[in-house]
């Protein structure tokens, strides 16, 4: 890995666009992945590069719903696999739910590099996704496959990054469909029932957070927390904030200003 200087003023930014780098020298990422992570930044730039307060609230009510679930399942793709691969151990270890590989561009060497990483963070962790034999319809062969045991059984699903077309086909088979996305425009961010619209690396750790605080809330309160989200709203929520912050931003003046 390339090494980056902490003083650098975008830091962060270069760190975990070294990591998908690193991701794709490892075969998990794909070179989309590449494309889709620069898409990400991009919308990061116009919330602000923070967790926004629609945000936080889709993130409650997400756990929430993960901690009611039947037969939750977190999905894992070759984006995520390199950015997050820690963080999605523990909150598949919080949420109480099954991991699942399952890739847009799946190759059976980009499952197994993804495995061998999840892997190094716990060597006996239940992987799913490995030899899927259902078929998500509506998607052709190689995008629709998916585990009997994972999503197939699924009532709750977690598909971060995901595709547009895959997300809805989810919800089209009726499983609740939650999303992180940094495009609030998205498909995927417009089709799931739960849109969390926050960059998956500070998503991740505050999901694990929260979902250790809010295991021992009674059900009841769980459940008011899902019935009362709008995801409408929140979408709705984030489109404001971002106009109100360009709006501010341009009142401001932005040249030759070190912070945003
Ligand atoms: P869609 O198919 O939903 O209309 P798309 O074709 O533009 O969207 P995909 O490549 O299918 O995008 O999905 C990847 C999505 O993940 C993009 O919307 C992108 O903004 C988002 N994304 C990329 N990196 C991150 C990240 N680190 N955190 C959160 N979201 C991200
Ligand atoms: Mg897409």
């Amino acid at each position: 890995m390339v090494k980056i200087p902490k003083s650098h003023p975008r830091y962060w930014s270069l760190y975990y666009r070294e990591k998908i780098i690193e991701g794709m020298e490892k075969g998990m990422t794909a070179k989309a992945g590449l494309i889709a992570h620069g898409r990400g930044e991009a919308f990061d730039y116009l919330i602000g590069e923070k967790t926004i307060e629609p945000a936080e609230r889709a993130i409650r009510a997400a756990v929430a719903k993960f901690l009611l679930a039947e037969w939750p399942v977190i999905s894992v793709n070759g984006n995520v696999a390199a950015l997050v691969p820690k963080e999605t151990i523990e909150l598949a270890k919080a949420l109480n739910a099954k991991l699942e590989i399952n890739l847009f561009y799946r190759t059976e060497e980009r499952v197994r590099a993804i495995e061998r990483e999840l892997r190094k963070y716990d060597p006996n962790i239940e992987i799913l996704g490995i030899n899927p034999t259902k078929r998500i319809p509506g998607l052709e062969h190689e995008r629709g496959k998916v585990d009997e045991n994972g999503i197939w059984r699924a009532d709750v699903v977690l598909v971060p990054l995901e595709d547009g077309d895959r997300t809805e086909a989810l919800v089209k088979m009726g499983k609740f469909v939650v999303t992180v996305d940094l495009n609030p425009l998205s498909r995927s961010a417009r089709m799931a029932d739960i849109t969390i619209v926050d960059n998956i690396v500070r998503a991740y750790p505050r999901m694990v957070e929260l979902a250790k605080e809010m295991r021992n809330l009674p059900r009841e309160k769980l459940r008011k927390i899902v019935e009362s989200y709008d995801n409408g709203k929140t979408l709705s929520d984030v489109l404001l904030h971002i106009r109100n912050r360009l709006t501010e931003l341009a009142e401001e003046g932005i040249w030759r200003r070190k912070e945003l």
